[in-house]
């Protein structure tokens, strides 16, 4: 096949035999994130590079490796690797955070990544994400927490298991930097390249490296808990007894890092086990730091970005439920060329009591259009010939149970008042 005619390399087609999936996933977490007071927002795709450099972080394998950069213009553009940046930059553009606090959005959106494709990790993928800007109280934390929890709950899955951790402010962090250097300083050698690299620059990346020999290596590195200040500890404990409150179970897991200055307190992930290596389905954190780095007030912040290819294959693993496919609900076939008119009029009327209504475009013989409408699954089936529609009546099958009800073809005011008792007797 000519290479112009293949996807490239780590990006999906969602044709429509697979689009049910993520319109059940996109109305799950619509819903869910505005029952907890969370707004749309919509972002451009591409953002000026350095937004990306400044927020995500030099240290980062997105920005070390993965991003998609253009040059245009003599501005250098790179694809959105995520949704934060700029999220926090369309609140600070916008004055958003000058408004009343917290500001409260989320996104579904599609991320660029150069890795290398595999199952759960694209090249292009998609984020349902959420931004909280504005809160410091724990209860913020707790509330982000549970809304991703509530979204894959909603969704039906099991077996997530919550991950947390807390990795301290600026503060607290300094010391812990230090101790983690020299614990990894006699390693050095046996590290990875990007790995000794960290060891200078961001040592606590290093607990994030996806090296089987660095994680072997890290295996017993001191833990952030251990070093955190006061504020942290309280804030900490007071999280963990939110959830506990609210009935979240979780786990402490001290590997869970987000190794950027501006990255604080509470880190968490959603794991699964369904799914294979890449097993997370929702990562987040509080980022209290950020909104001052990029040049606005000191404003607390959090939020998290969930995988949705990740949540579907999940769901996929685990026989999650589904919305129905889209399909035809009622098939008008005339049974001659006199009874085309009448098909477009019936349609027309269905359409607009917002029933997806269809018929023959082909020019099909009837015993075609029979074939036809058994292959699309219809629901409904009208038969429409001359002889019924002189007589002003006609059938409505129901495909699946065989049941058929007498319809009235003489107008189309008749028509849709018998439509509509036939569907609300049955519950259509
Ligand atoms: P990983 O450790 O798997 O590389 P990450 O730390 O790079 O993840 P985040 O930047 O926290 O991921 O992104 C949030 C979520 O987005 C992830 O938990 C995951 O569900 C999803 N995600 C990240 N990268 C990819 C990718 N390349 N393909 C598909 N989903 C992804
Ligand atoms: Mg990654």
């Amino acid at each position: 096949m000519a290479n112009y005619l293949k996807r490239p390399n780590g990006t999906e087609d969602v044709t429509p035999a697979l689009i049910h999936k993520w319109n059940t996933v996109e109305k799950v977490v619509k819903q869910t994130a505005e029952s907890f007071g969370f707004s749309e927002i919509r972002i451009p795709t591409f953002e000026v590079t350095e937004l990306f450099q400044r927020s995500v972080g030099e240290t980062t394998d997105v920005v070390q490796k993965e991003m998609y950069t253009v040059v245009a213009k003599e501005t250098q553009y790179t694809l959105r690797p995520e949704g934060t940046a700029g999220t926090i930059r369309a609140m600070l553009q916008n004055g958003m955070l000058a408004e009343a606090l917290p500001q409260k959005v989320f996104y579904i959106l599609s991320c660029f990544r150069h890795e290398r494709p595999q199952a759960g990790r694209l090249r292009e993928f998609h984020q349902f994400g959420v931004e909280m800007a504005g809160s410091a109280s724990p209860y913020a934390d707790a509330e982000v927490i549970l809304l991703g929890k509530t979204v894959l709950d909603t969704l039906g899955l099991k077996d997530i298991v919550l991950n947390i951790n807390s990795i301290g402010c600026p503060t607290c962090r300094a010391k812990y930097q230090e101790a983690l250097k020299a614990y990894f300083e006699p390693h050095r050698a046996e590290l990875c390249e990007t790995c000794q690299e960290r060891l200078v620059r961001n040592p606590m990346r290093l607990l994030d490296c996806k090296s089987a020999e660095d994680q072997a290596i890290a295996k017993d590195a001191p833990v952030i808990l251990d070093y955190l200040c006061e504020e942290c500890k309280e804030h900490f404990e007071a999280v963990k007894s939110a959830l506990t409150d609210m009935g979240v179970d979780y786990i402490i897991n001290p590997k869970i890092v987000r190794g950027l200055d501006y990255y604080t307190k509470t880190v968490f992930e959603f794991i699964t086990t369904s799914i294979g290596a890449q097993g997370t389905v929702c990562a987040g954190g509080r980022y209290d730091g950020l909104i001052e780095q990029l040049g606005g007030q000191h404003i607390p912040a959090l939020g998290f970005g969930m995988g949705l290819e990740r949540l579907i294959l999940t769901m996929e693993q685990q026989g999650c439920l589904f919305m129905e496919q889209n399909k035809c609900e009622v098939y008008l076939a005339p049974m001659d060329d006199s009874a085309r008119p009448a098909a477009l009029r019936f349609a027309s009327a269905l359409r607009q009591m917002g029933i997806r209504a269809e018929f023959d475009l082909l020019g099909r013989t009837f015993k075609a259009q029979m074939k036809y409408a058994n292959k699309i699954q219809t629901k409904y089936l009208i038969v429409l010939g001359s002889n019924e529609l002189e007589q002003g009546s006609g059938m409505l099958k129901n495909m699946q149970s065989g049941e058929q009800k007498a319809i009235r073809l003489d107008s189309v005011d008749h028509f849709t008042e018998d439509y509509t008792n036939i569907s609300l007797s049955e519950m259509l």
